[in-house]
């Protein structure tokens, strides 16, 4: 192929991933806007409407990053809910990526009123975590990276309590022709240019291009969430942008 990264074996996948976020964990904030000409804060505005958490929700926030989905949950409970009661779990497995999350809050009231918490984990193992012990559980843009998305949706299932919801942010499939083809040309030409040109590090944005390609369309991921035991609302996703990311849900009854 003509990718950086080529196909690597299953064992070293997590190593490598490990590596991308290192690198690219400083510069990760400017690349997302440039490479989506900042379209990625709507898609995760609308990701918070749709998970639409309740007063007082403990939220795990898994590949939480550098924080954007924790600092929507807690921006949505203050204003919308007018709530100071929830929390949410932050877990990454990149040190790098969670320490400039946690720099982030480092300032806030939230960070003094004990309601943010990091834990450096892997979303395929969450020993850590009780079982039954969120109302929420999101990944956002985190499950491509995962060796086994399998079992991430399965400890999701493990974690969440009885009546808790599964969300999942991830770029998916765009299926109109027209569109695909421009997408494409973005992916192969654009994204990797922008990381020469703003990160210099091309190999790491081909990387994430080329996890994107891998990743099961809707249908199939929706189909992943089912067999880990949730039960979905009609397909189980919705597709933003053309099918570029789409939201997948499921309930844990
Ligand atoms: N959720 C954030 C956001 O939406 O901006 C960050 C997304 S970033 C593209 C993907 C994150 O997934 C990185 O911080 C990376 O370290 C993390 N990650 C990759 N594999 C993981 C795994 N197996 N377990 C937990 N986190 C993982």
């Amino acid at each position: 192929t003509h990718f950086g990264f080529k196909t690597v074996p299953e064992e070293v996948k997590e190593s490598l991933v490990r590596n991308v976020f290192s690198s690219v964990a400083s510069n990760y904030d400017v690349m997302n806007d440039a490479m989506s000409l900042g379209i990625h804060r709507l898609w995760k505005d609308h990701f918070m409407r749709t998970m639409a958490p309740t007063p007082g929700a403990k939220l795990l926030d898994v590949a939480g990053g550098t924080g954007d989905i924790a600092h929507r949950f807690l921006n949505y409970q203050d204003n919308i809910n007018h709530d100071s009661t929830s929390s949410v779990h932050m877990v990454d497995i990149n040190p790098d990526m969670l320490r400039e999350g946690e720099r982030r809050f480092a300032d806030s009231k939230w960070k003094q009123e004990g309601r943010v918490d990091f834990t450096v984990g892997n979303a395929e193992h969450l020993d850590f975590i009780e079982d039954n012990s969120f109302d929420a559980y999101s990944i956002a843009f985190g499950i491509r990276n995962c060796t086994h998305p399998d079992r991430v949706v399965r400890e999701a299932f493990r974690v969440l309590k009885p009546g808790g919801r599964f969300m999942c942010l991830e770029f998916s499939r765009v299926s109109n022709p027209l569109l695909a083809a421009a997408y494409d040309l973005h992916s192969f030409y654009v994204i990797p240019k922008l990381g020469e040109l703003i990160a210099n590090d091309r190999n790491s944005y081909e990387y994430l291009v080329e996890s994107i390609r891998k990743f099961p369309a809707q249908d199939d991921f929706a189909q992943i969430i089912r067999e880990a035991g949730f039960t979905t609302i009609g397909s189980g996703y919705e597709n933003l942008t053309f099918g570029t990311v789409a939201i997948h849900s499921g309930f844990k009854f």
